[in-house]
């Protein structure tokens, strides 16, 4: 797996948790992406993993949740808000928390990169879940570190 230019021995990488393997995603389970973790591993990175809606307060499994229009970007400028898909419930501020939560972690421990999920509510990169398909748009961590000035990568295809 080719890795970003830029990215130096001894880097703080962020990972999003379920690509490494820990049991975090909304339905029960995780994405391990083993070719992802030994790319990083042989480029000699730190790994941080962060799953952003655990870090907001969310249990696992929890009801699957997105935006009804709109993505990452548009819920962090209040345009959006995140329902549970069947439940209708509103957990913005979780997805707040978890987003703002992955910040202050990347800000502490100086991570410039971060590895995660594609096409997650959260985590997704160029693609996230939003009104009942996908937006080409970011997830809420995603777009919250961006704006913080991370390099957010697809941690998959
Ligand atoms: S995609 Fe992100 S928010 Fe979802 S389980 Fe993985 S780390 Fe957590």
């Amino acid at each position: 797996m080719d890795l970003p230019d830029g990215l130096e021995r001894g880097d703080k990488v962020l990972v999003s948790a379920c690509l490494m393997g820990e049991e975090v995603l909304w339905k029960g389970g995780h994405d391990l992406n083993s070719q992802l973790l030994e790319a990083l591993e042989e480029a000699g990175v730190e790994l941080i993993s962060v799953c952003p809606e655990m870090l907001g307060g969310l249990p696992c499994p929890r009801p699957a949740a997105e935006p009804p229009h709109g993505d990452g970007r548009d819920v962090l400028a209040g345009r959006a808000k995140v329902l549970g898909v069947e439940t209708g419930e509103d957990i913005t501020s979780e997805f707040l928390e978890g987003a703002w939560r992955a910040v202050e972690i990347a800000e502490r421990k100086g991570a410039r990169f971060a590895f995660l999920n594609e096409r997650s509510p959260s985590c997704g990169v160029n693609q996230c879940h939003s009104g009942g398909g996908l937006a080409p748009g970011p997830g809420v961590a995603t777009a919250a570190l961006q704006a913080a000035g991370v390099r957010v990568f697809p941690g998959r295809d």
